[in-house]
């Protein structure tokens, strides 16, 4: 492993009282992984990170690098290095110098520091720029220059606290790529911060999901999406449905839950009682919407259309429950698509039993 944190807590003082960003953090970052923390403002990433590099001693656990405890070695000692979202170059300096300093710094051969920094300007696609100065540069370059700066010293792993936050939408999607595209090139551990639940998504290979200083699903980007542990992990992960009904009966393996008068929802899992109250998820885009009532193993519940929004690809239909729930179906628009429920229909929404 890379980067271990076992039960990392961080406590400040703040007003004569105790306040804990960090609450207990746990996990384990694997070698040459796209490893990203995501989660909303103040949920404690960006001190985790400072944890990692240095910056911040824990107030309790242990912080382990490459198999080493360095829970009290200073930053300059660990084998990591940090860019953040200013990218704090030196404005007097042009690219070159910019990316050289480091290793300037360090007293290394003038013919190394020529290889190593063109080599760097070359992966981050800035061969080319070396006279440019960061005020006469984009937000983009300017942020890949960052990078360069930071690669070159050849960490064994490059912390990232949100990095993209200063740039406009599509200058991020072009630069989310270009980072996966860097990290694969230079194969080095990448641990990203970020509270943009689609950034995290495109590009991690795992994710923390991180609310009020813990942990709540540490999985791929697959798994998070498609079966999200918690409540909030669903809810700040996409457009979830969150449904609550009671367990009616047991059959091997799973619960059938009752929705109102007439929905019932199959949900796997053994530990279920009857009459347990219960809350499940399910995405938008895997529930089917029918004008007559589904036959099969499907989870079923029938409502009121009372809302049908056309999205080219798709429509976004706003369906009530009868219990006064409401739940969002993206219906994808078939070419050939004829029947489609109008607002006021009433509607059976089903889906697959793993969809939830
Ligand atoms: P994030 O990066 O997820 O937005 P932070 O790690 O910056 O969150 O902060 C987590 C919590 O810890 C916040 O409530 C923040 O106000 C608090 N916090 C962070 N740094 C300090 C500090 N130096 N002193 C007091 N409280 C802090
Ligand atoms: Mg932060």
């Amino acid at each position: 492993p890379a980067i271990e944190l076992d039960g990392v807590v961080k406590e400040y003082l703040a007003h004569g009282e105790v306040v804990q960003a960090v609450k207990g953090v746990t996990l384990t970052i694997t070698e040459g992984e796209f490893f990203s923390l995501l989660g909303p403002s103040g949920c404690g990433k960006t001190t985790t990170m400072r944890m990692i590099a240095g910056f911040e001693d824990p107030s309790r656990g242990t912080v382990r690098l490459h198999g080493q405890d360095v829970t009290n070695v200073p930053p300059n000692k660990r084998d990591v290095n940090m860019v953040f979202q200013s990218y704090a170059l030196f404005p007097h300096m042009n690219v070159w110098e910019n990316v050289a300093f480091g290793l300037r710094r360090k007293k290394i051969g003038e013919a190394e520091i020529k290889r190593r920094v063109g080599e760097m300007l070359e992966i981050v696609a800035l061969t080319g720029r070396e006279k440019r100065r960061p005020r006469e540069m984009s937000g983009g370059q300017q942020q890949r220059v960052a990078l360069a700066r930071a690669l070159v010293n050849k960490p064994r792993a490059l912390l990232l606290d949100e990095p993209l936050g200063a740039l406009d939408l599509k200058l991020r999607q072009a630069m989310q790529i270009e980072l996966k595209r860097i990290q694969r090139e230079v194969g080095i551990t990448f641990v990203y911060v970020t509270h943009d639940q689609s950034e995290a998504l495109t590009m991690s290979d795992r994710i923390a999901v991180m609310n009020d200083g813990l942990v709540e699903q540490l999985a791929s980007p697959r798994e998070i999406y498609e079966s999200p542990s918690t409540a909030f992990v669903a809810g700040f992960i996409g457009t979830s449905n969150l449904l609550s009904g009671t367990v009616d009966r047991i059959v091997s393996g799973s619960a059938v839950l009752r929705l109102g008068q007439e929905g019932r929802v199959l949900v796997a899992g053994d530990g279920f009682q009857v009459a347990d109250p219960v809350a499940v998820t399910v995405r938008p885009e895997k529930i089917t919407i029918s004008t007559e009532e589904p036959a099969g193993d499907l989870s079923v519940v029938p409502g009121i259309v009372s809302e049908v929004v056309y999205l080219g690809l798709y429509n976004s239909y706003a369906v009530s429950l009868a219990d006064g729930a409401e739940v969002t179906v993206f219906q994808q628009n078939a070419l050939d698509s004829t029947s489609t429920a109008e607002r006021g229909d009433a509607v059976w929404l089903s889906w697959q039993p793993r969809h939830s």
